[in-house]
């Protein structure tokens, strides 16, 4: 008997009757693909000898001195690609060739989800097309000539001219699916859409945290007092979350976008000032109107503007388990810059998202406190970005 794959009461499978078969079918595949030791240990090898796994926990000594507490960076931003989603590219890669698919798609926002499927794609010999909305093709040029050199083809998506970002290229990358399901394995980038995708990407990317706790108990024999990460769709959270959620000790905090602040309607807080509805094919937390109507999420990075979050986090966040700050783009900014200045590490404009909350969290903090910062990812894409804002500051 199939689960239906809910935590609490969000997740699910909110789709047309024609995807139920196919997700059905991923369901089955992967509880295959997972308990296939063969499967299990060519992922596991790839993870070491192709992304470069485990990552290091970095004690980041400048900037614990100049914060007052100990912090530590998980340094996703180090793993092949750059950034997380290469964890749950490669884990999906595997399983699509596994299920025996010919082709790739997958929806991107920041790019780096559309890079790391592109990056697999070329790595496994399976053609990967790429749904892209076109604002987020003109913020994030780099990633998009990234894609096409490792042989993707792009497929812009407007709604309006000009106006199209990452949910409207999940609703085109969904139609496609639905019409190509026989041959086309759907690649989702985060812990979001129905079921079995929030459990699947989640388990791709667990083994942040398992490493977390290898990591700090060989350095301090001891957990840490907060584990800081930013969320987007929530995949890189939940993946440095998990393996913790049930010592209690450790406070576990989610960071959300602002953006312009929560009361300018202009934000990724999906948490902080959403409520539940379903945004492609889940029960969540999502931004909309008083009608149901879904909202433009913004953010100033591409990674955190999207208007919904994983079921698993909504669920987390209703227990009180996890707790959702915010940080607006100008803190972010900020972030970056500092952690650029104290450790020579240039964060992703999401990662810094976690950092600028670690600065006010560490007000609290005593001196050897340790507190854990997932840097999912490096900001050698946002140079652009931060260029913008910083010729206009100055
Ligand atoms: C995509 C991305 C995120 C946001 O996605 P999650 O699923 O919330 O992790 C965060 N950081 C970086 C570097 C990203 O590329």
């Amino acid at each position: 008997m199939k689960t239906l794959g809910k935590f609490g009461k969000y997740g699910g499978m909110f789709v047309p009757e024609t995807l139920m078969r196919a997700l059905g079918e991923l369901e089955e595949a992967y509880s295959r693909f997972k308990n296939d030791e063969t499967a299990q240990v060519e992922f596991q090898r790839l993870l070491r000898d192709y992304a470069g796994r485990p990552t290091l926990l970095y004690h980041a000594k400048n900037l614990s001195d100049k914060l007052g507490c100990k912090v530590y960076l998980k340094r996703e931003d180090m793993l092949h690609g750059g950034a997380h989603k290469t964890n749950n590219g490669l884990g999906q890669g595997l399983l699509a060739k596994y299920m025996g698919k010919k082709r790739i798609i997958a929806e991107t926002g920041a790019g780096q989800h559309g890079f790391a499927a592109a990056m697999i794609g070329a790595f496994l010999g399976i053609p990967t097309e790429v749904y892209m909305g076109v604002e987020d093709i003109e913020r994030q040029r780099m990633n998009v000539l990234r894609m096409k050199v490792c042989g993707a083809k792009i497929l812009p998506v407007q709604v309006r001219p000009g106006v199209g970002t990452l949910k409207d290229a999940v609703n085109e990358a969904l139609r496609d699916w639905v019409a190509n399901v026989h041959d086309t394995y759907y690649l989702i980038g985060s812990v979001v859409g129905p079921h079995p995708y929030p459990t699947i990407v989640r388990d791709f990317q667990k083994m942040i945290g398992r490493e977390i706790k290898q990591q700090i108990f060989n350095a301090e024999k001891r957990l840490p007092k907060a584990i800081i990460a930013c969320v987007g769709g929530g995949s890189n959270a939940i993946g440095a979350f998990y393996h913790f959620v049930k010592n209690k000790e450790v406070e576990l905090i989610g960071v959300e976008a602002a953006g312009l602040g929560l009361d300018s309607g202009k934000h990724g807080a999906s948490i902080a000032r959403g409520g539940d509805g379903i945004l492609h094919g889940s029960l969540s937390k999502v931004l909309q109107d008083k009608d149901g109507q879904i909202q433009e999420a913004y953010s100033v990075s591409a990674g955190l503007d999207y208007p919904g979050v994983g079921p698993e986090h909504s669920y987390l966040s209703e227990i009180k388990r996890v707790r959702y700050e915010s940080i607006t783009d100008e803190e972010a900014l900020e972030a970056f810059e500092l952690l650029s200045r104290t450790e020579g590490i240039i964060p992703a404009l999401e990662s810094s998202h976690a950092i600028a909350y670690l600065v006010k969290y560490a007000k609290d903090c005593a001196k050897d406190d340790i507190v854990v910062v997932n840097l999912s990812g490096r900001g050698d894409k946002d140079m652009e970005q931060f260029y913008k804002h910083y010729k206009e500051k100055i």
